[in-house]
């Protein structure tokens, strides 16, 4: 059956339905429609997935998503029953919750190119939607890992536990093969009916491999905790080969139609790269809360991941950590605070739990706890506990590793400190900037710009998708990463 007539009525609907996604409902024999009881979990649901990935940024670049995301659902006749997120998080990713809840972050919007790649992510997800698939299960996240292999628990602390909560679920399953495929073909058949140029689903899927790819390089694979869109939808050369000959095939070509640069470039000119300052930065091994005033320095061997929950630590020698806090003690003592950590993260393994030791931390008061358990599969591991009192808040290293082997990870306990106001005002975030090449630039030159110390024309090419040494024409608009000015 063909698509109804636009009518103005239509349009103002269709308008209306950009806004408020949830109210209008086509009259379409194609329609599909997303199950109330999924809307309604997925409703539900939806304050904790934004919680999670660090809040949702509206605004312009909030509204241009959620139109070419409205766009790509109607002619995936889901029109006005999905609802479209931008995620305040660095971690590269979009998934699709059941319920047509769709989700992309900050962080994959920084290596797409174009309003044609983000249709082409849009279009994919969509696709799962339209194919009702199944989620299956893919391993939990690191932390939730430690939990219930190391120490042969799941605990049901949220304050300690949190990356391992309920909402685990949702960014760690993962797709079939022939789910990842329906996906893609759907993805590839809406760039089409909006008149999008069809290599952008290949594109985009050639430049999340190349940030996996660069991303190994820059820091450790193992300290990744959040799985990437990568791991949930697992981006093959056969996808990327796929997804190019179906353009090919529907007789696109790589210019024609041109893909849309400009106005994509537009919402996303300024948008936050790396770590959000309200949520810490880190900066090698070194992790600063410009709001909270501390800083603290991990050992060399050590990567550390920021989430709005907690820093990630992990080393190479099998130590897992995690700093976090932040709540006001009120009258509770830092040996109870320890004592109520360390309880949380064994939970009912079987576990000999040692005497709280008081200390000074570069004049922070703190306080040590150490505990020793047995594992299901009869191994033993150690859990420290190392908690300070700043200001009457509380915050805390756990730090899980093999018996007799957290040693390494003490001289980062150690280090924890307050930031003078002179420190606290130079941890500055990071966003992007967009250029417009001038006759002498060269991606040397442009690459000198990004705000980094360490591979700069790797980092400069992979958020540009430039793979070969082309030249770089002049007027053609760039993506350079810089750092936020100096607050005042
Ligand atoms: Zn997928």
């Amino acid at each position: 059956m063909t698509k109804p007539k636009r009518t103005i009525i239509n349009s103002l609907l269709f308008v209306t339905t950009c806004l408020a996604p949830m109210v209008f409902f086509p009259m379409n024999a194609n329609a599909q429609f997303v199950k109330a009881a999924d809307r309604a979990s997925a409703m539900k649901q939806h304050p904790q997935v934004v919680e999670e990935f660090g809040g949702a940024i509206e605004g312009p670049l909030g509204v241009y998503v959620s139109t070419i995301g409205e766009k790509t659902a109607k002619v995936a006749n889901l029109g006005g029953q999905c609802k479209f997120t931008v995620l305040n998080s660095d971690v590269v990713n979009a998934f699709a919750v059941p319920g047509c809840y769709i989700y992309v972050t900050r962080g994959l919007l920084t290596i797409m190119n174009s309003e044609d790649e983000l249709a082409a992510v849009l279009g994919h997800e969509i696709g799962h939607i339209e194919g009702k698939h199944s989620l299956k299960r893919q391993q939990k996240s690191t932390w939730a890992t430690i939990g219930a292999i190391a120490v042969g628990i799941a605990t049901k602390n949220q304050d300690i536990m949190n990356t391992a909560g309920q909402l685990a679920q949702v960014y760690t399953l993962s797709y079939s093969r022939e789910q990842e495929h329906q996906s893609d073909d759907f993805g590839v058949k809406h760039l089409q009916a909006n008149k999008y140029n069809l290599f952008a689903a290949s594109d985009v899927m050639a430049a999340l491999g190349a940030q996996e790819t660069l991303d190994a390089r820059v820091s450790s694979r193992e300290a990744r905790q959040i799985p990437t869109w990568a791991r949930s939808h697992p981006v093959t050369s056969e996808r990327v080969a796929r997804t190019s000959a179906a353009a090919t095939k529907a007789g696109a070509t790589r210019t024609s139609p041109p893909k849309i640069i400009t106005p994509f470039f537009n919402v996303i000119n300024g948008l936050r790269v790396g770590d959000d300052p309200e949520q810490g930065i880190i900066n090698g091994r070194v992790f600063a809360h410009p709001t909270m005033k501390i800083t603290f320095e991990a050992p060399s061997g050590f990567s550390l991941t920021n989430s709005p929950q907690a820093v990630q630590i992990q080393s190479s020698s099998g130590i897992s950590a995690q700093f976090t806090g932040g709540g006001a003690l009120n009258n509770e003592s830092l040996e109870n605070y320890a004592k109520r950590v360390i309880k949380a993260t064994i939970g009912q393994a079987n576990a000999q739990i040692g005497t709280p030791r008081a200390s000074t931390v570069n004049n922070l008061p703190a306080v040590s706890l150490l505990a020793r358990a047995q594992s299901q599969s009869g191994k033993l591991v150690d859990i420290g506990v190392f908690a300070y009192n700043i200001n009457g808040k509380a915050f805390n290293f756990t730090i899980i590793g093999p018996a007799g082997g957290l040693e390494a990870s003490y001289p980062m306990t150690q280090s924890m400190r307050i930031l003078s106001d002179a420190e606290a005002a130079k941890v500055r975030g990071r966003k992007i900037e967009i250029v417009s090449v001038s006759k002498n630039d060269t991606v040397e030159s442009l690459a000198a710009r990004m705000a980094y110390s360490d591979y700069q024309v790797e980092r400069f090419k992979m958020i540009n998708a430039i793979t070969s040494d082309r030249a770089l024409v002049v007027g053609e608009k760039l993506k350079i990463v810089t750092f936020d000015n100096i607050k005042k």
